[in-house]
């Protein structure tokens, strides 16, 4: 198979071009395409054959359920059963956006999309090109991050490629993703209702809306099938929490790898990118612009990986609002 690649300007689209899309989600084929997260991998999620295919091009465990991607509101009732009161709350401030609710599925939606799970995961994105290819399609879209697994998830239509050439039908491209991290998780099936996975939308602002909001333990996420499918790097990644030392401990981590003959990397902030003169040295973005910080970490993280870095030092940012989603992935690629 090869890969096709059309670019799309999210201000001004051209519907052929979508249709083109369009067609090849019909067939059962699969698309990538952009949103304001990161490149989803989208079928038709009513195919349970394309379904399978995202799955298998991923190379994905089947135990990890995907997300739904809808564009009109009424969809929601095509892939979940019930919608509460609470639920259309938090619709109604976040959506279109980076929030994913976990809800009870419906029997239609093929077991294969939610992992044989009783509920499904399900968002609509706010960016003009997914929204006009799903509503084109006329049927909601299962689509994970448009990567291999434990690869980190893709933020440009190069991401994709780079994982994923000759594997997929078509790549649309529109530039560098805004967002940066996935969407955030919530599930509303369960109480507390707890947020599985932080992301585009904060914790901050989720409390605004429904106070008794929780943080998912760590049990909860790793229970089975869940979340084994995020950013593992090749190279050592350690994390270095914000504070007073910092720097110094930075450095001496990077002094004693470099003792080590490893080749080793810093991710910095950008105000400490002199303190590291002498090292290789990446700037994630400056410490209080967290959202330069999340839109560069993927993309970032794939640069060390290409340039066969075996250390990575990575200077921690605060934790709060899309800080805490930072951190959440970088411990994970820490192993944490
Ligand atoms: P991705 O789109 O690749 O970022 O992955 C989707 C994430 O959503 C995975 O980590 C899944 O574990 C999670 N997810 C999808 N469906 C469900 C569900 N029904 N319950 C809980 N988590 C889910
Ligand atoms: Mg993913």
């Amino acid at each position: 198979m090869k890969t096709s690649v059309i670019r799309i300007n999210p201000q001004k689209i051209e519907i052929s071009k979508i249709e083109e899309a369009v067609k090849l989600i019909k067939k059962g084929g699969l698309v990538a395409f952009p949103t304001e997260t990161v490149y989803g991998l989208g079928a038709d999620a009513f195919n349970s054959k394309a379904v399978a295919k995202i799955f298998e091009v991923k190379q994905r465990p089947l135990n990890d359920p995907l997300i739904v991607h809808i564009a009109d509101k009424q969809d929601l009732f095509k892939v979940a059963k019930k919608v509460n009161r609470l639920a259309g709350k938090l619709i109604d401030k976040f959506w279109p956006g980076p929030l994913t609710l976990v809800l009870e599925k419906s029997s239609e939606l093929p077991d294969i999309v939610t992992a044989g799970l009783d509920t499904v995961a399900v968002r609509m994105p706010a960016h003009p090109v997914a929204l006009s290819l799903i509503r084109e399609a006329k049927t909601p879209l299962a689509a994970p991050s448009a990567n291999l697994s434990g690869k980190p998830s893709p933020t440009t239509a190069e991401h994709v490629l780079e994982d994923l050439k000759d594997k997929i039908d078509l790549v649309i491209e529109a530039g560098k993703t805004e967002l940066g991290v996935e969407s955030t998780i919530l599930d509303l099936t369960q109480k507390p209702f707890s947020i599985l996975r932080l992301g585009g939308v904060s914790w901050e602002e989720l409390r605004a809306v429904v106070p008794q909001v929780k943080l998912a333990k760590k049990e909860k996420i790793l229970a089975p099938g869940m979340f084994k499918g995020h950013y593992s790097p090749q190279a050592k990644l350690i994390v270095v929490e914000e504070g007073k030392k910092q720097v110094e401990r930075v450095k001496e981590l990077v002094h004693k790898f470099l003792a080590e003959g490893k080749r080793v990397g810093v991710m910095a902030k950008g105000e400490d990118r002199f303190k590291y003169r002498n090292f290789k040295v990446k700037v994630l973005g400056k410490g209080d612009d967290l959202r330069a910080c999340a839109g560069n970490l993927f993309s970032l993280l794939r640069e060390f990986e290409r340039e066969k870095f075996e250390v990575i030092v990575v200077e921690g940012v605060k934790e709060k609002g899309l800080g805490r989603a930072i951190m959440e992935r970088l411990r994970k690629a820490e192993g944490r």
